[in-house]
């Protein structure tokens, strides 16, 4: 990051994170406000960058389940032409139906945009008390296929099957990236996580992708370990681990086990990075019914992934006092919100924070 960070103002090129180098230009962004708290935490978010003065235009679009010609769902095509001209996203939760109705719109979000990498980078917050006090690793999840593809069928009635779909350009694609990111990072280590064991085809490949591509980074160093080793060592000592690449279902799992080290879904941002420039950033948590529209919410996971995205287009500086804005909160103690064991609300938080940012040189 370093390395990049130091390149000249105004060079575009895109590698992970702090890569997308633009001069201070306004730029304009998607905001998809999503359901439930998704408003309340967008809104939130949309003050702090106020507060800073961060150069970011908001431009709206509601992303509810339409059905497009041909009876498939589809995205809003307000929503699609506002990605595709923009290239950025900031996204809250959207709500999915259990078992029938629309599929999911995150799902259909990741098709429509080719959101490769799913990034989340789990950090311990200084002040805020977990189990362990020094996490700082980096689930990347292989966010289009695997167990994901969305290929199932009855055979016979009370028979199903769900095709796992692992392909080499997408398992290769997204190994990569974890590279990049890893090196981009000034992180040394790349763990791939699978079950070649059992899965010997499918996560077999994935793994030999990862293998290979590993020839290609001497400079950082490349483990494999199986899923359950993973989950075993994460909950005795996550301090050991660094960048972990894995196929879509692994990532989803374990990548909420990481949020949960560090204090939960509430604080846990991340990324979603796609073909062609792409790249929609997103809480991890879903919409929260049960305290929507009630101003308890807490809108760092958001702050939080709106800060990932600032870093993707180069505006470091405004990341910086954001962040520490936002960690300098928790840390008082003073304005936490209920998952983090205050009684303060979501517009409590929200106002401390950009008090705060305007004062952070
Ligand atoms: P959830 O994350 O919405 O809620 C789980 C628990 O965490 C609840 O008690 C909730 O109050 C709490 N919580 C979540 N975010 C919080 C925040 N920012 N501040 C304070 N507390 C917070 O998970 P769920 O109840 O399983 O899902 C609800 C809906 O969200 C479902 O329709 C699901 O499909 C959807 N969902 C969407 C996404 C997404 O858009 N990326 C992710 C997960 C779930």
């Amino acid at each position: 990051a370093g390395v990049i960070r130091s390149l000249s103002q105004g060079l575009r090129r895109i590698t992970p994170f702090g890569s997308r180098l633009y001069s201070d230009e306004v730029r304009t962004v998607t905001l998809i406000p999503g359901d439930g708290i998704g408003p309340e935490i967008s809104a939130a978010v949309q003050e702090i960058f106020a507060a800073a003065s961060a150069p970011i235009k908001w431009e709206t679009s509601d992303v509810t389940a339409i059905k497009g010609p041909g009876g498939k769902y589809i995205i809003p095509p307000e929503a699609q032409e506002s990605m595709n001209r923009n290239k950025i996203g900031l996204k809250g939760p959207l709500k999915t139906p259990v078992g029938k109705g629309h599929p999911s719109m995150n799902l259909l979000l990741r098709k429509t945009f080719q959101l490769y990498a799913n990034v989340r980078p789990c950090k311990s917050i200084e002040g805020y008390k977990t189990p362990y006090p020094d996490v700082d690793l980096v689930t990347i999840r292989e966010n289009t296929e695997g167990e994901y593809s969305g290929i199932e069928h009855m055979i016979v009635d009370g028979v199903v099957q769900s095709i796992k779909l692992i392909t080499e350009p997408a398992s290769r694609r997204v190994a990569e990236f974890a590279f990049d990111f890893a090196r981009a990072q000034g992180r040394d280590t790349v763990t791939a996580v699978h079950k070649a064991n059992i899965m010997r085809m499918s996560d077999g490949l994935f793994l030999k992708c990862c293998r290979e591509v590993a020839e290609d980074y001497k400079d950082i160093r490349f483990e494999e370990m199986y899923l359950d080793t993973v989950c075993l060592n994460m909950v005795q000592d996550p301090t050991q681990f660094d960048v972990l690449v894995m196929p879509n279902l692994y990532g989803d799992i374990l990548s909420d086990l990481c949020a949960g080290l560090i204090g939960g879904l509430g604080v846990t941002p991340s990324g979603n990075i796609g073909a062609d420039g792409v790249a929609i950033f997103e809480s991890v948590h879903g919409t929260a019914p049960d305290i929507a529209g009630k101003d308890l919410a807490n809108p760092t996971a958001l702050l939080l992934s709106a800060v990932m995205m600032l870093r993707h287009l180069g505006l470091h500086d405004h990341a910086r006092r954001i962040e520490t804005a936002a960690f300098q909160t928790i840390k008082e103690g003073k304005a936490l919100t209920g998952d983090l064991g205050g009684k303060a609300k979501c517009s409590d938080f929200t106002r401390e924070v950009s008090k705060k940012v305007q004062e952070i040189e």
